[in-house]
């Protein structure tokens, strides 16, 4: 059937403004008179359906046109906040994950012996009845065997219900490795887990090794470019390489890794001592900047720019600019270098710190608390007790600021590997891994080590990966634009906002979402009264808050949004220890930690000989994480890794541009290319993230490069203990690398 104009205002809410808000009218992809005009002459039938991008946590919204039943075309919606019109690369190329030929079928049967990484496991398919009674029989096993704590689940908090339900502690995340110092240190700070950098109104930004135009991500991308050629702001860039936001800055500081703290610490000192803060907006919303004023005398700019390479004079300079009254802000993202060692929690609070008393927290310009919100909260028919093994496998218990309760918040994604290989605190048996690829683990050799010793892995996912490949049940998920989808603006979230996706086409494969597999798990096992429930219904109940429901709010444009009115929000209120902006914590002081922002000179590691660097990793903006490497677009823009060296350090060394190197530490070593530049200190390398895939079955990935966890510590959780750090992050910077030409 094709799409005449009458049913195509249908379908669009029959209003103008709806159809505008859904992004319909205003795409420029869309001609209506050529889509009405050939459906009308017997020409193709088109369609168009709403959706949110599944790549990134930014979860763009999306148009979908569909053309005789094949979707051909994603548009980002101009209503929506993240996406402003357009998508990235990324997102531009979903439909190549769609229609990837590669992608599982079918549940999966590993017929081969042994968990090893590349192998081919001999796949036997199943049916969804035998897989479900599978996985609950081998789960089943272990809990009457070793008891519930020997299960665990790896993925993004997906498993806590089915956690509960079976009585096990073990939600393990990859957090430490990404967003867990963050959120802590803005919990702790502001009652919220990131901030929204208002970029439109700012006339000064300082950035620490943050490079969000580099990977790419709509969102924040877009903000800093028009923020300075728009709106006359400065662009101050810290990092050690000329990073893409770098490259776009008024201003490159090339920082030593790892200092960045202190060179924080050292324009805290010139601000206060200088009074160049805002004396009225301290005394009605920080708590603790009497205490801070005492820490911070001892970091003075000689100090940071001995350790740092940053001049004294620069720092001041830069301190007076960014206290000189403009609105002003640091950007802070997730898994950035300056996060993955020692002291990043620190980092981030400091800069908080810098923000609270420059007085640009919930100022336009400055940073706000994400305005996210609109959703009915959908619990379990019935309330399983806590599990009563409350130690974790990752260690997680240990950290109280990071593990609140039983199966709240981030824990220790690093000390998983060694604790199951080690039986420590008792046996892991079974695990279930969900949308988690060995290319975001550190240390990957070990963790397939650990695979290895389990009973059974089973493993949800979408494509026939390292780890899928190495699990002895895998169960396909349907892609992100064959699915219904509720998503709450959070991360950058100005206003409140929640977009809608439907199902583009229809399911191709057979493949069940991963809350009905959890389901009928827990089915198997008599347990899924304590399971979510799940289905377009529950979907109905959680924007009813709003007044509307899933088709009705599909009709009206797939976007629900608040005002976009800056409103800001009271700052003697918050859900902090004081109410107000917490700079000094009595509860970390109890917890044994520092109470403010500090710095610790032993952290610092440095190369010693001519063939050791500092490193930095990165992402390229075609690629997230390991999930998009074999869809074609993607694949042709970027098929391989490869790893920054400074051109001159790199002639010393005798190496080309293109040539094979070779990097080791102590975690281990591997292979991949140089690319020689300029645009790197010439004692530090940066390697690009995410390749490194060894799978058989992903056509378009052969040797697409080096996995940067092979050379990545997996830190016990006592070495976050001996640095300090009560969050338990991952230092997976924190280590001196070799290099050396191979070939
Ligand atoms: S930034 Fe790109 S990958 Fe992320 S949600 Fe938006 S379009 Fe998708």
């Amino acid at each position: 059937m094709g799409v005449s104009r009458r049913n195509f205002l249908k379908f669009s809410g029959g209003s103008i403004a709806a159809v505008v808000g859904a992004g319909l009218l205003t795409n420029g992809f869309i001609d209506n008179e050529v889509t009405n005009a050939a459906a009308e002459s017997g020409g193709p039938t088109i369609a168009y359906k709403h959706g949110v991008c599944g790549i990134c946590e930014m979860a763009c919204a999306m148009t979908g046109k569909i053309e005789n039943g094949r979707l051909v075309k994603l548009e980002g919606k101009p209503g929506d906040q993240h996406a402003k019109g357009s998508l990235c690369a990324k997102g531009n190329a979903g439909i190549n994950m769609l229609y990837d030929p590669d992608r599982l079928k079918a549940p999966m049967l590993k017929t081969t012996a042994g968990r090893i990484l590349g192998q081919d496991p001999g796949w036997k398919k199943l049916t969804w009845d035998d897989a479900i009674n599978r996985a609950a029989s081998e789960i089943k096993k272990a809990i009457d065997q070793y008891g519930p704590q020997s299960v665990m689940w790896i993925g993004t908090h997906t498993g806590v219900d089915f956690l509960r339900a079976i009585g096990s502690p073990n939600d393990i995340t990859h957090q430490s490795t990404c967003n867990a110092v963050r959120q802590l240190a803005c919990q702790l700070t502001l009652d919220c887990v990131n901030y929204v950098p208002d970029f439109d109104n700012s006339k000064y930004i300082m950035a620490f090794g943050w490079d969000q135009l580099g990977k790419g991500k709509n969102s924040f991308a877009r903000g800093p470019i028009q923020a300075k050629y728009q709106n006359g702001a400065k662009l101050i860039v810290f990092d050690p390489r000329l990073s893409t936001t770098a490259s776009k800055a008024d201003e490159w500081i090339p920082i030593r890794p790892g200092t960045d703290l202190a060179v924080i610490l050292a324009m805290l000192n010139v601000i206060i001592a200088e009074q160049r803060y805002n004396a009225e907006y301290i005394a009605a919303y920080v708590t603790g900047f009497q205490e801070l004023t005492e820490e911070v005398k001892k970091y003075t700019p000689e100090w940071a720019a001995n350790l740092s390479d940053v001049p004294a004079d620069t720092i001041r300079r830069i301190a007076r600019e960014f206290s000189g009254g403009c609105p002003a802000l640091i950007p802070i993202h997730k898994r950035e270098a300056i996060q993955s060692r020692p002291g990043g929690f620190e980092l981030v609070r400091a800069s908080l710190a810098l923000m609270a008393i420059t007085g640009n927290i919930e100022r336009k310009g400055g940073i706000m608390i994400p305005r996210v919100g609109g959703l009915n909260y959908v619990g379990p028919n019935a309330q399983a007790p806590d599990p009563k093994v409350i130690q974790r496998v990752d260690g997680g218990h240990m950290f109280p600021l990071a593990v609140k309760g039983p199966l709240m918040g981030p824990g220790l994604y690093q000390s998983v590997p060694d604790m199951i290989l080690a039986d420590q605190p008792y046996p892991i048996k079974v695990a279930i891994v969900y949308a988690q690829s060995l290319q975001s683990m550190p240390n990957p050799q070990k963790w397939a080590q650990a695979f290895a010793k389990l009973d059974y892995l089973i493993n949800i996912n979408i494509y026939p990966d390292d780890i899928a490949t190495m699990a002895d049940l895998v169960l396909p998920e349907p892609v992100y634009l064959e699915r219904y989808e509720v998503s709450p603006r959070q991360t950058n979230a100005r206003y409140v906002q929640i977009a809608l996706a439907e199902p583009m086409i229809e399911p191709l494969y057979d493949t069940k979402e991963v809350g009905e597999i959890k389901h009928l798990i827990a089915k198997q096992l008599g347990l899924d009264e304590y399971l979510t429930p799940v289905g377009k219904s529950v979907l109905d109940y959680r924007i009813s808050k709003s007044g509307t429901n899933l088709d009705t709010a599909l009709a009206n444009g797939g976007l629900i949004s608040g005002s976009m009115d800056f409103v800001p929000k009271s700052l003697n209120q918050l859900q902090t220890e004081s109410g107000k902006i917490q700079i000094y914590s009595p509860k970390l002081k109890e917890m044994g930690y520092s109470p403010l922002p500090f710095f610790d000179e032993s952290w610092l590691m440095h190369p010693q000989n001519p063939d050791e660097f500092y490193m930095v990793t990165s992402r390229p903006p075609m690629h997230r994480h390991a999930k998009t490497h074999n869809m074609r677009w993607l694949n042709e823009i970027m098929p391989e890794g490869y790893i920054c060296i400074n051109s001159s350090k790199a002639a010393a060394l005798g190496i080309a541009d293109g040539d094979t190197i070779e990097l080791s530490t102590e975690f281990g070593k591997d292979q991949g290319k140089a690319k020689l530049t300029e645009g790197i200190r010439p004692d530090t390398i940066c390697i690009l993230h995410g390749f490194g895939q060894k799978s058989p079955f992903l056509q378009l990935v052969k040797n697409d490069g080096m996995n940067d966890g092979v050379i990545m510590p997996s830190w016990p959780k006592e070495k976050s203990i001996e640095v300090k750090d009560p969050t338990g992050a991952c230092l997976d910077c924190q280590m001196i690398v070799k290099v050396r030409k191979v070939g």
